[in-house]
């Protein structure tokens, strides 16, 4: 952290400040300018809130240096991180695909879906089995028994692995040994309880970016997850909200080299989410693969008109071949 104090700040409060920074354990070095006073305070002390610092008399700024994502930033982990998911990699130099409903509906839907999809190169298999849906009278997931039901089908497949979502950390015990990576949705990535509950388990973490989350946040996140001991997190670029009402959300392309500069974790991209028609979707899927993007996750629905979720942003499964 940089301290600029105003031109006309006086000594002592300078040295005030310079006080403040030495109780609070950071080692302060001053550097006297023509005009600016620039106090330096090196250290990392835990809870510190910058505003503090630009109410004293005499600060005109304070300026922050290093990142507060510690694990997932670049700074102490330069090279990207590689996930291996049971025999699939994530962020190597293979493009990762997950495909699936938007929901699981029936052994049947779900047969059918998977086949085609595993059967067109999908690396991995998602499927909701809890649902977070906008109104609680709409169809909210098979639970456990959707989460049977993906492990059966992956396995059939060749044991391709499983993404699926938790909303609650309840939920989680039914996940272990059947889903091969959890997915944190949008509306929870901020529910810190369960970031930290996804952070002791194991098993690799999906992590949505919040539909009004900042980058920043949205890495803060997933520093969440890391610092319970948990380093297997994939973040998802799924779409914000905007002014715009043309497409479900607004898919922010340029999110993807600015985190990818910021961290070594896999990132992925849901162009389904993000736009929310499957007409739109195909261009943008090849548009974040060529911003940067490791994988990409997408909705596909053979009977996408009788859909029990997301029917409107399903791929066929001949969309999901191209
Ligand atoms: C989903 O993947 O089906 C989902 C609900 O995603 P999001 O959290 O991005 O809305
Ligand atoms: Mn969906």
């Amino acid at each position: 952290m940089m301290i600029v104090m105003h031109p006309h700040a006086t000594e002592e409060q300078v040295q005030h400040v310079c006080e403040k920074l030495r109780s609070l354990g950071f080692d302060v070095h001053r550097s006297n300018g023509r005009n600016y006073t620039v106090l330096g305070a090196i250290g990392d002390p835990k809870g510190l809130d910058r505003r503090q610092f630009e109410l004293f008399e005499g600060v005109k700024e304070v300026l922050k240096i290093s990142e507060p994502y510690k694990l997932a930033g670049r700074s102490l982990h330069p090279q990207d991180s590689v996930l291996q998911i049971r025999g699939a990699q994530l962020g190597g130099s293979d493009v990762a695909v997950m495909a699936g409903p938007c929901s699981v509906e029936s052994r049947e839907q779900l047969q059918t879906i998977a086949r085609s999809v595993v059967g067109s190169g999908a690396t991995f298999l998602r499927g909701g089995a809890y649902k977070p849906r906008t109104s609680p009278y709409a169809f909210q997931g098979l639970g456990e028994e959707a989460l049977d039901l993906l492990r059966t089908q992956a396995d059939a497949l060749g044991g391709v692995p499983v993404v699926s979502e938790v909303m609650d950390a309840r939920q989680i015990p039914a996940c272990v040994g059947k889903v091969d990576v959890i997915q944190i949705g949008a509306r929870n990535m901020q529910n810190f309880s369960l970031l930290k509950e996804c952070g002791r388990t194991g098993i690799p973490v999906l992590l949505k970016r919040g539909m009004s989350s900042t980058i920043e946040e949205w890495l803060m996140a997933a520093e969440y997850v890391m610092s319970e001991g948990n380093k297997n997190v994939i973040l998802c670029e799924r779409g914000i909200r905007t002014f715009e009402t043309a497409t479900r959300n607004t898919l922010d392309l340029s999110a993807i080299p600015v985190v990818k500069e910021k961290t070594h974790l896999p990132v992925i991209v849901d162009p389904s989410h993000a736009m929310g028609r499957r007409d739109k979707i195909l261009p943008m899927a090849r548009a974040a693969v060529a911003a940067g993007a490791d994988g990409l996750i997408v909705e596909v629905h053979h009977d996408p008109d009788n859909a029990l979720s997301d029917g409107p942003q399903a791929l066929l499964p001949e969309m999901f071949q191209v």
